[in-house]
């Protein structure tokens, strides 16, 4: 019987006796055919890399065809304890948005107003995780999301301000690396209400932190650096006491080669030089306090650095690693609230002689949002739960959870302004004006359209996801094709590998689905053997990709993100499964929570036939060729006819 905390690599070795020992992360890729700065921005990213760790995870090991619903099943259920624990609190939440929160004034005049901002403090919404002994609720993962699905339901603005103070701003990066010291200090100050901010973004460094400016230089003594450069959208900025920098210091040399070292620090906002020069304003989230922040000689004591020198850009991404756990939650809530407002209005809106939920084609929409809300929540509790049970490296499903959450949600909002037709279009305040209720669908659609694109924009998601879905196969064959090493190295890779996909890949072949679960459903046992059959054809079409495509296989981004659409769906399945026999299992009504998981599980099957079909057939390399050539200037007649 295999132990569920077993890492990918721990369990090929064992399968297959290949030696797949813990090679550095940079000499598995070979970076030496990449232009500058794609090795510059690979290199510091690799480098920043931790390792999976010893425990793998259920999302990890799809991609190796080993299907362990063992780890996910049964559902890891919210202790009475730990649920009891938020009660009060996500009372408090819910009652106080309700009463005091306006979202349709807040996005109309693009304020919070103060009052809010000290209700909110009042009842401990700054410091959600912080443990009480730093002043804060010491509420669970878990709490969190459910706190966060409360905000997202009511209010973008509100939901992004209590997110980026607590789940990036000061309080994550120190309750993961900051000293004694440091937590005491600031961890008091952001549960009270001092607000927080995470300033990683530039204007030239966007999802490559590798072209960052704003340096950190030491003082001749070392006791301070002294910051100089500019931030971009830095969220909360305008209103923040405090805020997480990241920033350059003096480069190492590595292997002869200079590489360049990002340090996070802990920055007061009035220290001497900084200077909040502008509020930036968006489509949506209007009242976002969202900042150019920029720094002239500004002075930060030694002991504010955040880990060690160079260590930044790692407690940016392991930061992220929990943090963007938190979008999807609140993705749940704006899902939700959409779907009430989508089945009320198709239930009594009166079109061609029947309710428009009677038309089939708006009927299909609202059974989307149904199905993909229902797997939304599973997907994000399930990680949350593991994530309190610190039961495995969760990096693969807290990216999945929030690559498709987002995605799924801005599907969601995009639907639900079709069901309410034009009164989706209108805003709450016109439809006011005229009588009809406040329903303002188009805010949500405008708040939800940043979340693919912050916290690691759904592109940077795919390639993560898919960068730690080749890690095995990196480790076991990568040095390989990496022409840096020495021939001797890599023939050794060539002996190593041979006898690791000799034992590995005729397995991949092996028929059967995830084998006996007992009091699993029979409807969610088909899903689940599904799954586990599907994620062995994963695994062979990655080997097969790898085989074709070999060191340049990160090049085919499209491909790759097929792969990675293939897993999510497949973890969202299982979650879904997993979820559903627990909810059984509590009595909820088994029609209805059968009805959902299996045509939630249908709908994915179909999409993941889309991203198999795609592996097989695509015109992705004529695409890139017509982009090439429009970026090129060619195709003179698409410009034709426009102002
Ligand atoms: C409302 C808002 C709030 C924000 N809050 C914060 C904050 O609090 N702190 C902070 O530090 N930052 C914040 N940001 C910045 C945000 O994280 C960045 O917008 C994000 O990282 C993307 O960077 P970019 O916008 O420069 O896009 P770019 O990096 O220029 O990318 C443009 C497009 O190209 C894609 N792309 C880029 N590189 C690749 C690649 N290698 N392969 C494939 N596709 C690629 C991207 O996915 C994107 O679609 C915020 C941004 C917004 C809009």
């Amino acid at each position: 019987m295999k132990s569920p905390l077993e890492a990918p690599e721990k369990q090929i070795s064992e399968e297959t006796s290949a030696k797949t020992e813990k090679v550095a992360a940079p000499s598995v890729i070979d970076t030496s055919k990449m232009s500058e700065g794609k090795r510059a921005a690979l290199e510091l990213t690799e480098a920043s890399r931790d390792p999976l760790d010893d425990r793998g995870s259920f999302a990890s090991n799809l991609f190796i065809g080993r299907y362990d619903f063992d780890r996910i099943f049964p559902w890891p259920e919210q202790s009475a304890e730990d649920h009891a624990a938020g009660e009060d609190f996500l009372r408090k939440l819910e009652s106080y948005l309700r009463d005091h929160v306006d979202p349709d004034e807040i996005d109309r005049t693009g304020e919070i107003p103060p009052a809010n901002f000290a209700g909110l403090a009042e009842i401990g919404a700054f410091g959600i995780k912080v443990p009480q002994k730093y002043g804060g609720l010491g509420l669970s993962q878990y709490n969190y999301g459910r706190a966060a699905v409360l905000l997202g339901s009511w209010d973008g603005n509100v939901a992004a301000l209590v997110s980026a103070h607590q789940s990036i701003g000061v309080a994550q990066p120190l309750l993961l690396f900051g000293t004694e010291e440091q937590k005491q200090k600031y961890l008091p100050r952001v549960s009270r209400g001092e607000i927080s901010a995470f300033a990683l973004t530039e204007s030239h460094a966007g999802s490559d932190p590798a072209t960052m400016s704003l340096r950190a230089d030491p003082t001749p003594d070392g006791s301070e650096f002294i910051l100089n450069g500019e931030k971009l959208w830095c969220t909360n900025g305008v209103k923040a006491g405090v805020l997480v920098v990241m920033a350059r210091t003096a480069p190492k040399m590595v292997n002869g080669k200079e590489r360049k070292q990002i340090t996070a620090f802990i920055v007061d906002v009035d220290t001497p030089g900084l200077k909040v020069t502008y509020r930036c304003r968006f489509m949506g989230l209007r009242a976002l306090y969202n900042a150019v922040v920029t720094f002239q000689d500004v002075h930060v004591p030694r002991e504010n650095m955040i880990s060690k020198e160079g260590a930044g850009l790692k407690v940016a991404l392991t930061t992220l690693n929990a943090g963007r756990l938190t979008l999807p939650a609140a993705c749940v809530g704006v899902s939700k609230r959409l779907l009430e407002i989508s089945r009320q209005w198709a239930g009594e809106r009166i079109q061609w002689g029947v309710p428009i939920g009677k038309h089939a084609a708006i009927a299909g929409k609202i059974a989307e949002m149904a199905g993909n809300i229902f797997a939304m929540e599973a997907v994000t509790f399930l990680t949350s739960s593991l994530l309190d049970r610190k039961a495995a490296d969760l990096r693969i499903e807290t990216a999945m959870c929030k690559l498709w959450a987002t995605e799924m949600t801005w599907k969601i909002a995009d639907d639900a302004m079709q069901v309410r037709g034009g009164r989706g279009y209108e805003t709450a305040q016109s439809l006011a004006g005229r009588g009809e209720p406040a329903i303002g669908v188009e805010r949500f659609l405008r708040d939800c359209r940043v979340n693919t694109i912050f916290e690691g924009s759904s592109e940077i998601m795919r390639l993560f996801i898919a960068r730690e879905a080749l890690d095995p196969h990196l480790k076991v064959g990568g040095a390989i094709f990496n022409t840096t090493l020495p021939k001797s190295e890599r023939f050794k890779a060539v002996l190593g590998s041979g006898k690791f996909y000799a034992g590995w890949y005729p397995k991949q072949w092996l028929p059967g689905g995830a084998g006996d679960i007992d009091g699993l459903h029979d409807t969610l046992h088909k899903h689940v053997d599904y799954a586990a059959g599907a994620s062995k054809r994963l695994a062979r079409g990655l080997f097969h990709a790898m085989t074709r495509f070999g060191p340049k296989l990160d090049r085919e981004q499209l491909l790759l993100s097929r792969f990675v659409g293939v897993a999510t769906e497949l973890f969202a399945i299982s979650a879904s499964c997993s979820y559903a026999q627990w909810l059984l299992g509590q009595g909820k009504p088994a029609d209805e929570t059968l009805a959902l998981a299996d045509y939630f599980c249908r709908s994915a099957r179909l999409r993941i036939d889309h991203h198999f079909a795609g592996t097989a057939k695509n015109v992705d390399r004529r695409g890139y060729q017509l982009t090439q050539d429009l970026l090129a200037g060619k195709y003179d007649i698409l410009r034709k006819g426009i102002v």
